[in-house]
């Protein structure tokens, strides 16, 4: 079997990688195929469905045109720095041009141990897999930027995770490019200065052409990976996500979402939400995103000083105003996305952000559902303000809101449908579908899947996903690394 791929990283970053063949699998089996990204990738389903198309899938055996590699990245982990981490249970089998010629890398995790493991054994269980797969594609149905699982395959290995056997699985997922802030770092924290330029031009050459050969490309590079990411940010709080584990390793250059181990949507309203079985300081709570995530960028800047300015010291004035200047930043995006999701003008920072929090803090106040919050408000627009009412009623502060919003409300109630999602992956339905598809029930999982390609759109048929979770579903705890 051959794929037509084009290995820009194998090819051009020699020393950031370590050729990797994948470990063979004792019985690679497709679970799940993305065949609508299939297509947009040029794959044929056909040829992905065959065994050799399934060996690669898993890691197995590689086709020929394939360069695996495993990466060397770096990152600081709850904000502490860990000088190498790299691809320890993943690889790059290689970058295809999509239909629109955009390129985009395959990528396995599970696929076995690599040089860069350490204590960890290189594997993947099916549900965690499934996870990504769902999440990934929710996100993508939400219009958030996102990595992509375009297969799930079991590998026939047991592989044991917490005093459990479970079954071994590999997850393909598709991104614009695995360039990671923690890539940077690496070299950065080697002083490996001519690698780390060579980087930064390959980034920018992938992300931001038409920054190539400008003469402050690097400051530039810095600005535009900050515009992605305070964007990216503001939708997952708009939506509700919380990433759970955004570690610098953890947060791409190209502004999509990455890795989904611990993450979860909220249901009630709250800053303080945190799923994280490992975030006991809730580092990475929900309103603590926006935050962190610039703390990262800094992280980003910091490495990419050298660059700069022959003298690091010499650049640090610059850099210091692009780095603050992503509160900012921060602030016009989320303005933007929850302007939108109350269906009103823009009108001035200020009584946006009025308007914008007093909702919120009616939510928090009484853990209101999130979701259907909002969707209540589009409902009170078409005039029934029932839902509204069964939500928040018990605020005395809810007409006075209410009659400030309606004052400047110029969207109409489909309108705010349709950028507020009805369809969330709510954890007590991922968890239950998860536990299906373990079992070989897959009904669920696809039920899912069917209804996150329109999230925004109610149709009876799902009419069981519009729910929060039951009162015993209890608080819900996830899990890193598994
Ligand atoms: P993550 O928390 O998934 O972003 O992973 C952080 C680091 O741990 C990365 O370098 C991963 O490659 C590595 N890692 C996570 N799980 C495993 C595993 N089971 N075996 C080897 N390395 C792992
Ligand atoms: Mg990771």
């Amino acid at each position: 079997m051959t794929i037509d791929f084009d290995n820009s990283y194998a090819r051009d970053l020699e020393g950031m990688y370590l050729p990797f063949d994948g470990a063979p699998a004792p019985e690679p089996t497709l679970y799940w195929l993305n065949e609508a990204l299939a297509e947009e990738l040029r794959l044929s389903p056909e040829t992905l469905r065959s065994p050799e198309g399934v060996a690669m899938l898993a890691g197995s055996a590689m086709p020929d045109g394939a360069s695996p590699l495993a990466m060397a990245y770096a990152g600081h982990q709850f904000g502490g720095f860990s000088a190498q981490l790299g691809d320890g249970r993943a690889m790059l089998v290689g970058e295809v041009l999509d239909r629109e010629g955009h390129r985009r890398d395959l990528h396995l995790k599970g696929s076995g141990r690599t040089p860069f493991s350490r204590g960890g054994d290189g594997k993947a269980v099916l549900g965690p897999v499934l996870r990504e797969v769902l999440i990934g594609e929710a996100m993508t149905g939400l219009g958030i930027p996102s990595t992509r699982a375009l297969a799930a395959t079991t590998t026939g290995e047991p592989v044991w995770r917490d005093g459990q056997q479970k079954q071994g699985a590999v997850l393909a997922r598709i991104a614009s490019s695995h360039l990671r802030v923690g890539t940077f770092q690496f070299f950065y924290a080697r002083q490996e200065i001519a690698r780390l330029r060579k980087l930064a031009d390959y980034a920018i050459a992938r992300h931001d052409p038409d920054l190539t050969g400008t003469e402050d490309r690097y400051l530039a590079f810095l600005h535009r990976v900050i515009g992605r990411q305070m964007a990216l940010v503001a939708q997952w709080v708009s939506v509700g996500f919380v990433h759970g584990v955004m570690n610098t390793d953890n947060m791409t250059i190209s502004g999509e979402t990455i890795d989904y181990g611990p993450c979860a949507f909220i249901d009630a309203h709250d800053p303080a939400a945190v799923f994280s079985s490992i975030d006991s300081q809730g580092r990475y709570a929900y309103g603590n995103q926006p935050l962190l995530a610039r703390w990262n960028l800094a992280r980003l800047a910091e490495s990419l000083l050298p660059l700069i300015a022959e003298n690091p010291q010499d650049a640090l004035p610059e850099v210091q105003v692009v780095i603050e200047g992503a509160e900012a930043l921060y602030a016009t995006e989320r303005r933007q996305r929850f302007a939108e999701k109350l269906g009103v003008p823009q009108s001035g920072a200020e009584a946006d952000d009025a308007l914008i929090d007093g909702f919120l803090n009616l939510l928090t106040a009484q853990s209101a559902d999130f979701t259907l919050s909002f969707r209540a408000l589009a409902d009170l627009a078409r005039g029934d303000e029932v839902p509204l009412r069964a939500l928040l009623d018990r605020d005395p502060r809810l007409d006075a809101w209410v009659q400030e919003w309606a004052a400047r409300r110029t969207a109409s109630g489909d309108q705010m449908d349709r950028v507020n999602p009805l369809y969330i992956p709510r954890n007590h339905r991922v968890e239950a579908a998860l536990q299906a598809a373990e079992q070989g029930d897959r009904a669920p999982m696809e039920h899912l899947l069917d209804a996150f390609r329109d999230p925004f759109t109610k149709r009876p048929c799902f009419e069981d996903l519009e729910t929060p979770p039951p009162a015993d579903f209890g608080s819900y705890i996830t899990y890193c690394g598994t």
